[in-house]
């Protein structure tokens, strides 16, 4: 606001001097004295720009916060701070592009929280919205930052692991399951504990498939962790096109 002020002050000045002496100079015969309409045109300028750059600054910081706010509304899910799932999506076909044009390899995971609604049924549905909350810390304090996260939708998640392989990846998701074993959940004395069942795909030869294209293989792996018993990870392998358990 302050630069905005000189700087408008500073132009409302040149502009003044140069029309009086232009003035002046044709004789139009006003005589104008210059050391009284400068300090003029300054104090005028001082008194106008000033509150009107403050006005338009304020509505400009408001609009861009509101932006930003509706950009939040738009990618994250409002529960658990990941991406949503159109973000998820958008984001991870996004690395997936890059992987493929350097030709790296890259891990997809589809994640389901086990028998989450019996953590509904017994302790209530904002408990159960608590251990949404605590996963997505979970997965995030294990995740790298280059690791896309999404919510896709109830208690399912999807993860894209850049430049990662089958046996990075299997590592990844055992200490996942470790760090949900140890962080559990104090709600109203009780402690609630969960596990989670993985689903996961890698591709090492840079597969052209999309993110849908690769959970539903994922898919196909998660249905065999639950089959036998939960609380693991199995693997669709792309080469064999067959599920295997970790
Ligand atoms: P499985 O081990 O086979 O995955 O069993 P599950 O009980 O986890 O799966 P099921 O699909 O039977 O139940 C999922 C439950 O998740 C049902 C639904 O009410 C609950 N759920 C979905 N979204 C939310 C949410 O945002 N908050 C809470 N608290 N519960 C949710
Ligand atoms: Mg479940
Ligand atoms: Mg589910």
């Amino acid at each position: 606001m302050v630069i905005i002020t000189i700087v408008a002050t500073a132009a409302s000045v040149a502009v003044a001097s140069g029309a009086i002496q232009l003035l002046n100079h044709y004789g139009l015969g006003l005589a104008i004295r210059l050391d009284l309409a400068i300090p003029l045109a300054a104090g005028v300028s001082l008194v106008v720009v000033a509150p009107i750059s403050w006005v338009l600054i304020g509505m400009t910081l408001r609009i861009y916060r509101i932006e930003e706010k509706m950009r939040n509304l738009a990618s994250y899910d409002s529960l658990t701070g990941l991406l949503n799932r159109q973000a998820f999506f958008e984001n991870a076909n996004r690395s997936i592009s890059l992987a493929n044009r350097d030709k790296a390899a890259f891990a997809v995971l589809i994640i389901d929280l086990d028998h989450f609604k019996s953590i509904n049924d017994r302790y209530g549905h904002p408990a159960g919205d608590a251990v949404l909350r605590l996963f997505a810390d979970v997965a995030n304090s294990v995740a790298r930052r280059s690791d896309i996260i999404g919510r896709l939708g109830g208690e399912e998640f999807g993860m894209l692991l850049p430049s990662t392989n089958t046996a990075a990846a299997l590592e990844f998701c055992e200490r996942l399951h470790k760090a949900i074993g140890k962080a559990m959940l104090k709600h109203q004395g009780s402690i609630i504990r969960y596990t989670v069942s993985i689903g996961l795909t890698a591709s090492s030869f840079g597969s052209l498939d999309s993110i849908e294209n690769l959970l539903a293989h994922a898919d196909l792996a998660l249905y065999q962790a639950k089959r036998d018993g939960r609380n693991q990870t199995a693997v669709f392998n792309y080469a064999t096109e067959r599920v295997v358990g970790s």
